[in-house]
């Protein structure tokens, strides 16, 4: 039997370079999302305008194609958690929630980002607004937490705990993971949950996707019958934010986070 490969797979410098060069193209992704999202747009136009913004910036959808995945983003809505296919029958309307994840490969090298719109004019309703901030609040709390000679776990268990701050659900069952030279390395994985003295020792040129979900109810989940997406089995809200974060000189780096200030030089 063939033994698989479970290291992490550190990244040099010049990876790091090529990684953010994808990540922000993914990330333009997202900020363009924000002027498109709205009552009345189809999934699938999402899609195409998303497919349409990485192609005339030199990359590749990094999603389609994927174990057969069939399109450019995840398109989840309301209760669906991840892993939604756009379609021209998914027209979304005024109070939705909308989770958009997207990947880009360029030169080589793949990022991973999502994050949750609400859907339409004003301010969402309280929960619903509380399940935004919350869920990316933990993003970033997780965020805050990497450093170099640090644990995993210290990013999983901030995750955990600023959910919890929030009165939100995680989803257990769905985890980040190594990112750059794949699309999903097999190692490590990166739960939303833990405890600070669990998981990998962290070092410069690690990558990773940290992606917390959550739901306004129980965390439960039930796989579709189109073989991808996921959602609330009690069918409540969920939300998701992601950003792939390296690890260079002791520090995180946000490398799909366009306003995230690179610390690194060329005197590297
Ligand atoms: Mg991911």
């Amino acid at each position: 039997m063939r033994k698989v490969s479970r290291a992490i797979r550190l990244k040099r410098l010049s990876d790091l370079r090529g990684i953010r060069a994808s990540g922000l193209v993914s990330a333009g992704v997202l900020r363009m999302m924000e002027e498109w999202i709205r009552p009345g747009v189809s999934t699938a136009e999402l899609d195409r305008l998303a497919e349409d913004y990485i192609r005339s910036h030199g990359g590749v959808p990094a999603f389609k194609g994927y174990r057969g995945f069939p399109a450019t983003i995840c398109s989840s809505v309301n209760e669906e958690i991840i892993h939604a296919i756009p379609s021209g029958r998914r027209v979304l309307r005024e109070g939705d929630v909308i989770t958009i994840d997207v990947g880009t490969v360029l030169n080589g090298y793949f990022s991973d980002t999502a994050r949750t719109y609400f859907v339409g004019e004003g301010e969402p309703p309280e929960e619903v607004g509380r399940l935004l901030e919350g869920t990316e609040s933990a993003l970033w709390a997780g965020i805050r937490r990497m450093r170099t000679g640090g644990r995993l776990g210290e990013v999983s268990a901030a995750i955990e705990e600023e959910l919890a701050r929030f009165g939100l659900t995680v989803i257990r069952e769905l985890t980040g993971h190594g990112v750059g030279f794949e699309l999903h390395e097999p190692a490590p994985v990166v739960y939303n949950f833990g405890s600070p003295d669990e998981g990998p020792v962290l070092e410069d040129g690690l990558v990773i996707a940290i992606e917390p979900m959550a739901s306004l109810g129980s965390g439960d989940i039930i796989p579709c019958s189109d073989g991808w997406t996921y959602k609330t089995r009690d069918g409540s809200l969920s939300a998701h934010f992601e950003h792939t974060v390296g690890l260079w000189q002791g520090e995180p780096v946000v490398l799909t986070d366009p306003d995230w200030e690179v610390g690194w030089s060329q005197d590297y």
